[in-house]
């Protein structure tokens, strides 16, 4: 064995540890903005007959009782087993335990539109408010237990509320915080730094990971060469980086290095008409998911290049689903938390996307959500990690939380089985950060994060809407008391 080596990894190790907080920090003591929303104190808690989708894929377990030690999960037992002395007890009759959520495209923001009207116009500039209250809630209540930023537009912000939910002084969930967008110039997010070089850019990774970003978001007007140095400046840094990208295509991004691409398929440019290198084409990918059926020649020969580079794939279905006409609906519970402001945003651009349902535009965009449903489960099949988030911006329809259990369902709709789509929004998403060994799936020894819910999720995955709590290193919190402070907030901060 080489100790050389060994002690140089561990050093690392420990300046990885030292430049940010963890994903996964120890639990904290909880604070007095904290335990109103406690459900089930941490202890030893033993919840029987409870229906187990434990995250990898497997059958779910029926009738099991699940152990809980302190943060950790104890034991799986069997149908029938005694419950050890010591425990409270709770009785899971007609209910399913999920690990908690792992969400890989979940902003702490919402895209206002000043002055909106029924036709749908607003007027510039487009401003993103901050929602660092009601997100971190949104998110929890929704069995959301871990999530990844994926681009900040206030970075400080989403540091700060990390490091204050760590310490038990805000409710919400685990946090990779992203550092700010990685952009070019024309971007349509006044918010964002527009990087002018590729020192700029690996200066700005430099910067934000010494502030504590745990990863990095490339955005849609990168040069490659200001992409490439990003990549190696964060990877410099063991840190990851992604992307939503239209200058740079899914190719070219590959070779460079990048570790994952958001929204599935949908912003691959590599086909479009008129596409210059460096430069976002103005139809912004769909032309190539139109002409990339799956199983043709050209999605076999990507999907293989982007497996070959383990490259991920983060599966952002709810957002696109808002420019399908007559998509589902919100329902009252997502409705509820919308300020009145975002709820008549959200259903004038609705209305708007059902009025324009037969323009060519509308069906060239259905058949693409089509395709990426089935250059997903391609990727799948090949042995590509396919992670899962929301994405809440779009016409206000993809809400925190709400918008990941939406995505569970369009999973479904796209071919996966209901513990499929669990998987991906579970274990996948451990697995890309590194932390399947602590989260991601129920077994003994793992972080006790956890959603219970009411029904049968693995044969209606919709019953996975129903969360009743939402453990997290062991505590229960309470899912309706944490919609309830947030009503008519989010839109607002
Ligand atoms: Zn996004």
């Amino acid at each position: 064995m080489n100790f050389r080596l060994l002690a140089a990894a561990s050093a690392i190790l420990c300046s990885v540890a030292a430049d940010a907080a963890p994903v996964l920090a120890p639990p904290p003591q909880l604070g007095p903005e904290v335990q109103p929303f406690v459900h089930v104190p941490a202890g030893r808690i033993a919840i029987t007959h409870l229906r187990i989708i434990d995250g990898t894929g497997a059958a779910p377990v029926d009738d099991a009782t699940l152990l809980i030690e302190g943060e950790k999960i104890g034991a799986l037992l069997p149908s029938g087993a005694a419950v050890p002395a010591g425990y409270r007890v709770l009785d899971g009759t007609g209910e399913t335990a999920l690990p908690g959520l792992v969400g890989m495209h979940n902003h702490m923001f919402y895209i206002a539109r000043p002055n909106i009207d029924a036709s749908g116009h607003s007027d510039a500039p487009l401003v993103v408010p901050q929602m660092t209250f009601s997100a971190p809630r949104l998110y929890l209540a929704n069995g959301v237990t871990t999530m990844r930023t994926t681009g900040s537009v206030e970075p400080y912000a989403d540091l700060n509320v990390k490091a204050q939910i760590d310490s038990g002084k805000l409710v919400g969930p685990h946090m990779d915080v992203t550092g700010p967008y990685l952009e070019g110039p024309n971007s349509p997010f006044i918010q964002m730094h527009q990087i002018t070089s590729p020192d700029d850019a690996r200066r700005t990774v430099a910067f934000w990971a010494d502030q504590g970003v745990t990863s990095f978001k490339a955005y849609m007007n990168i040069t490659r060469a200001e992409l490439k140095a990003a990549i190696d400046e964060a990877h410099r840094r063991h840190l990851k980086v992604t992307g939503h990208l239209c200058s740079v295509t899914y190719p070219e991004a590959a070779a460079l290095g990048i570790d994952d691409l958001e929204h599935g398929f949908f912003v691959n440019t590599q086909l479009d008409p008129g596409k210059k290198p460096d430069k976002c084409s103005e139809a912004t990918g769909t032309p190539t998911l139109v002409t990339m059926k799956p199983g043709s020649a050209q999605a076999n020969a990507l999907i293989k290049l982007l497996v070959e580079h383990h490259v991920a794939i983060t599966s952002t279905l709810p957002v696109f689903e808002q420019s399908v006409a007559l998509h589902a609906p919100l329902n009252s519970k997502a409705m509820a938390v919308l300020t009145p402001q975002a709820r008549e945003s959200y259903l004038y651009l609705r209305n708007r996307t059902a009025q324009r349902g037969s323009t060519p535009q509308a069906q060239q965009f259905a058949e693409a959500f089509h395709n990426d449903l089935g250059l997903e489960r391609q990727f799948v099949a090949a042995g590509g990690l396919l992670l899962a988030g929301p994405d809440p911006t779009g016409n206000g329809g993809v809400i925190p939380g709400f918008g990941d259990l939406r995505e569970l369902e369009l999973l479904v709709e796209a071919g996966f089985t209901p513990v499929e789509a669990i998987r991906i929004a579970t274990m996948n998403g451990a697995t890309y950060l590194g932390l399947a060994d602590r989260i991601g799936s129920i077994a003994m020894g793992k972080n006790a994060d956890l959603v219970i819910v009411k029904g049968n999720p693995a044969s209606n995955i919709a019953d996975a809407e129903n969360v009743i709590a939402v453990f997290k290193d062991g505590v229960g919190y309470d899912s309706a008391k944490l919609l309830d402070s947030v009503k008519e907030r989010y839109g607002q901060y």
